[in-house]
């Protein structure tokens, strides 16, 4: 069966607008100290995703494209009470899965696509999520970024996955420019020190949905103001 992949590394034009005028590239040092920072503030970094074991977490992840984690966890609830594995999901049917998940958005397609990844984990993989990204991105309704956050978190890789906040941050603060999403995972791969590599977008991510918002940055409490290069931001002490 051939399924309808996501749309590929295209950033939201209004967020890529909203990352405002470019920040010059950071210097390594300042790229240190404000991971430093923002893992000092969160040492275990968790996901806002709820889930129980791989397979949630994957089926989590696809039902997350453009809603809200809040909102994923609200329709799971039920759904993975009744399906936390493959086969129980094939057996609750696409009609089972659409009526717990109505509520969030692209929610036919997306229970076309939970059924036929599960059938997909049973047929080749034995019903196991893949720790591998080709077999993952072969998966359908599966992507590079559902790929990324599933081999961080489920296998402990240390992928960096660029969802609108990181692109935002990176952009935004001269961390890793880049025009597409791609290019924004790239430029986070080579900036990002080897030890910050493993939680690094879950910082990116947390720092991007609560302080650095798209619209409103909080710069006045933000912890890495002094390092961020933003040229829209307050000048110290104003
Ligand atoms: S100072 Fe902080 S909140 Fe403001 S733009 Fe820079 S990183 Fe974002």
């Amino acid at each position: 069966m051939t399924t309808a992949k996501p749309a590929p590394s295209a950033a939201d034009p209004a967020d890529s607008a909203e990352a405002g005028p470019a920040a010059p590239p950071l210097p390594p040092a300042a790229v240190e100290a404000l991971f430093a920072r923002l893992s000092a503030a969160l040492p275990e970094p968790q996901s806002e995703l709820a889930y129980v074991n791989p397979y949630t977490l994957l089926v989590a992840v696809v039902l997350s494209a453009q809603a809200t984690d809040k909102g994923v966890n609200k329709a799971t609830k039920g759904l993975f009470a009744v399906a936390d594995t493959p086969q129980k999901m094939v057996a609750l049917g696409e009609d089972g899965v659409r009526a717990h998940i109505r509520t969030i958005g692209l929610f036919n397609s997306k229970a076309k696509n939970v059924i036929a990844l599960s059938q997909a984990l049973i047929e080749q993989h034995g019903g196991q999520v893949p720790a591998e990204r080709a077999a993952l991105e072969a998966l359908p309704g599966v992507g590079r970024k559902t790929a990324n956050v599933v081999l961080n978190l489920a296998f402990g890789q240390p992928t960096i996955a660029v969802d609108t906040h990181i692109f935002r941050v990176a952009n935004r603060t001269g961390l890793a420019a880049g025009k597409t999403v791609r290019a924004v995972e790239d430029a986070l791969e080579r900036v990002v020190p080897e030890r910050y590599r493993r939680h690094a977008h879950h910082w990116l991510i947390l720092h991007g949905r609560y302080v650095c918002k798209a619209r409103k940055p909080a710069c006045d409490a933000c912890p890495i103001a002094d390092l961020c290069g933003w040229p829209g931001k307050p000048a110290a002490g104003v």
